[in-house]
């Protein structure tokens, strides 16, 4: 076992790793970054498509106009974005009718879309109310974290329509069914990502921006200054403390520091033995932020033929598993139509086979765009579920119940060790931008120290 001694030691090189190793740095102090992957970035990856050479993110790729912290390093480093498509007619599948529309809010009958803007401005308005910082603390919390999100569009909803629709962004949204999680924690999660529109919209809304060589590539860029302190393939498996100092121990290392600042998602904790043991509530609270269940689809064409149609490639279905799709395609480059799968449909279909799912896909554009659809360069998926070191996507979710019993402890430090990771942001909690506020907040904690 080989023994390293420094002053701060940082567990997981995602967003939130790297971020709070980029402030350290900058005040000189020693650390060692202890990265599971053989590879930076964690939830965002980004990979080379066999035959046609293009670059997708298989994991988080979007970035939205009000994400301040990351578009400061995309600045800061110059690196080149560009604008999702988002011209042209989008597709609307209802109870087998195929339907075209404009803007983020699919026709439907006046009733439907009557009720489904109804039950948005509610929810605005209400995610308004919600406290970032404390949403425990408002005066409705009890009652809101009470009632899933299923049972609030039950009763709250009146035609099949709008609810269908409204299941299907929040699916996009969360990675999982409404029935996982509660009131208070969607209102949580609009807030804290400025609000619904921003979250489901394309122009000004969190799918705005993507990146020419992928996200991981800006987290390289970033961590380079200080590459030499990753150590990759190290799974950290044990951390104790004593008052004094930390020792944190993976299969063939022994750090040894004055502080922690683990940088995973809340899950994921659960596979580290901590000694002493954490109070109670901190490891309950591990068990209560169950991952969601994303899968990307992505299908590589020569050109995007879709748009010579009219078409933006926005597709949203009632169809499982294949609900929502986007243009993901670079300027005066390649064709890339990515569908999600998401929650209970993202676990049953990663369990068909590779075949069958390409075959689905394929068919699925078929149907939307023609015979055109089905000659494409690549057919790429991939399903988070199956990730050793992220068990799932978007981000780990409070389930019905948990914020009001344990919110309080997210982020409240445990003797030398501090939490970062996106589901501890109070600002874009679950994205890119809301890792990076969590590293900044972890370092600047251990700094102040
Ligand atoms: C399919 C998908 C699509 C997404 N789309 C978007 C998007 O478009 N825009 C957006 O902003 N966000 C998106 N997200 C969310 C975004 O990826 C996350 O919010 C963000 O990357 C989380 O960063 P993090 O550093 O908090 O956690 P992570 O990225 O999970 O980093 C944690 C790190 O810890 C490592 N680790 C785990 N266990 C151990 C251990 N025991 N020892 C050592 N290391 C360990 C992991 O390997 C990982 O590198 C998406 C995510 C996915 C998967």
């Amino acid at each position: 076992m080989n023994k390293i001694e420094t002053e701060v030691i940082i567990v997981g090189a995602g967003y939130a790793g790297i971020a709070a190793a980029t402030k350290l740095f900058e005040s000189n102090k020693n650390f060692i970054l202890l990265e599971a992957r053989d590879r930076i970035g964690g939830r965002v990856n980004t990979q080379k498509a066999e035959n046609s050479g293009e670059t997708i993110d298989v994991g988080a790729q979007w970035i939205g106009p009000t994400q301040y912290l990351i578009w400061e390093w995309v600045k800061k480093y110059q690196v080149e974005t560009f604008d999702c498509y988002d011209e042209g007619i989008n597709i609307y599948h209802y109870k087998g009718k195929i339907k075209t529309y404009k803007g983020t809010i699919p026709k439907m009958n006046p009733i439907a879309l009557l009720d489904l803007g109804i039950a948005m401005e509610r929810l605005k308005k209400m995610s308004k109310k919600i406290n970032l910082n404390a949403p425990w603390s408002i005066a409705n919390a009890e009652k809101w974290d009470g009632i899933t999100m299923d049972s609030w569009i039950r009763n709250n909803m009146l035609t099949k329509a709008a609810r269908s629709a409204m299941h299907i962004g929040l699916e996009t949204v969360f990675a999982c069914q409404a029935s996982e999680i509660s009131l208070l924690h969607f209102l949580f999660y609009c807030h804290s990502g400025d609000d619904l529109d921003a979250l489901l919209g394309v122009t000004n809304g969190a799918q705005q921006t993507l990146f020419m060589k992928g996200s991981q590539n800006l987290l390289s860029i970033v961590a380079k200054p200080f590459q030499d302190k990753i150590i990759f393939s190290q799974v950290v498996n044990s951390i104790s403390q004593n008052g004094e100092k930390v020792i944190v121990k993976t299969d063939n290392l022994e750090v040894h520091a004055k502080k922690v600042i683990i940088a995973l998602a809340p899950a994921l904790c659960q596979k580290i033995k901590f000694s002493p043991t954490l109070p109670q509530r901190k490891s309950q609270l591990f068990q209560r932020m169950p991952m969601g269940a994303a899968m990307k689809c992505f299908v590589i064409y020569e050109r995007p033929f879709w748009r010579n149609k009219g078409y933006s490639g926005q597709i949203v279905s009632d169809k499982p598993p294949l609900h929502v799709s986007f243009d993901c395609s670079k300027p005066d480059g390649r064709g890339i139509l990515l569908f999600f799968v998401e929650g209970k449909n993202a676990r049953d279909f990663i369990e068909r086979p590779l075949e069958e799912r390409k075959e689905k896909v394929l068919s699925t554009l078929q149907l939307y765009f023609g015979n055109e659809a089905l000659k494409h360069l690549d057919y790429i998926d991939k399903c988070w579920t199956e990730e050793e070191y992220s068990g799932g996507c978007y981000a780990g979710n409070f389930t019905p119940g948990s914020w009001i019993q344990f919110g309080e402890i997210l982020r409240s430090p445990i003797g030398n060790i501090h939490w970062a990771g996106t589901e501890t942001a109070i600002k874009w909690c679950g994205y890119m931008d809301g890792a990076i506020a969590s590293g900044y907040r972890a370092a600047e904690e251990v700094l102040k120290s």
